[in-house]
């Protein structure tokens, strides 16, 4: 038994009490080991249902939000997801366990680095990449979902065109203090939108995001 089995199940839990009720999402989050995503001193609550650190002034997003917005997405095995915002690698890992073929975006190198690190060393194969996200990822398009990972004060234009028919943008859209998550589905020439509850990210900063060192 590995050391966090236990907090791990109990944080599967709290989720299926917060409303996942995806089997497939629950089984990727009994699986994937949350602690190897995080560094100290902050290991240790690792399973707490919270966002936690990881340098540069970013943060590995709370389970629940990863489980959700993953719900929202819903993607199929083989689709292909571009994430922006890679952060800790997690939500990537995520999808890749989903068997999504997974493209990531990450503005500062040194976190896309240590991501990279831990793609090879748990054996992930998911393309990666350092740059502005706001503007996606032209070369791979048209993707069956993209899945914003930092709160933008509007949705990027350039991310609705990379869109697959049938194609979702998960994105949380709001002020720096509170989002909502829109859930944007493209239906031929039309965009279809829904928008849910309150969020809470780091800033998605870029081109077409906010303003940014
Ligand atoms: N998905 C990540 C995980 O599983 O750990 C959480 C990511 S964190 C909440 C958001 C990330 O978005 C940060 O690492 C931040 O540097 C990155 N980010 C912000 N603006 C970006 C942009 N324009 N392009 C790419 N990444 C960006």
């Amino acid at each position: 038994m590995g050391r966090f089995d236990e907090e791990r199940r109990e944080m599967v839990e709290v989720l299926k009490e917060r409303g996942i009720t995806d089997e497939r999402i629950l089984q990727v989050m009994a699986k994937v080991e949350r602690h190897v995503f995080v560094s100290e001193p902050f290991v240790n609550r690792s399973y707490e249902d919270t966002a936690l650190p990881i340098g540069k002034q970013q943060t590995i997003s709370q389970p629940y939000t990863v489980a959700f917005m993953t719900q929202e997405l819903n993607p199929q095995p083989g689709a292909k997801i571009l994430e922006i915002g890679t952060g800790s690698g997690f939500q990537a890992v995520i999808l890749a366990e989903l068997g999504c073929r997974v493209f990531t975006m990450e503005r500062h190198l040194e976190l896309l680095f240590q991501a990279r690190k831990i793609f090879e060393q748990l054996g992930y194969r998911i393309a990666s990449r350092g740059g502005d996200g706001t503007i996606g990822w032209a070369e791979f398009t048209p993707y069956d979902g993209i899945i914003v990972t930092a709160a933008a004060p509007e949705v990027p234009d350039s991310l609705l065109k990379q869109l697959a028919d049938g194609g979702k943008l998960v994105i949380p859209v709001g002020d720096l203090d509170v989002q909502n998550l829109k859930v944007i589905t493209k239906v031929g020439e039309k965009f279809e939108t829904k928008e849910v509850r309150g969020f809470k990210f780091v800033p998605l900063i870029g081109k077409q995001g906010w303003n940014g060192k």
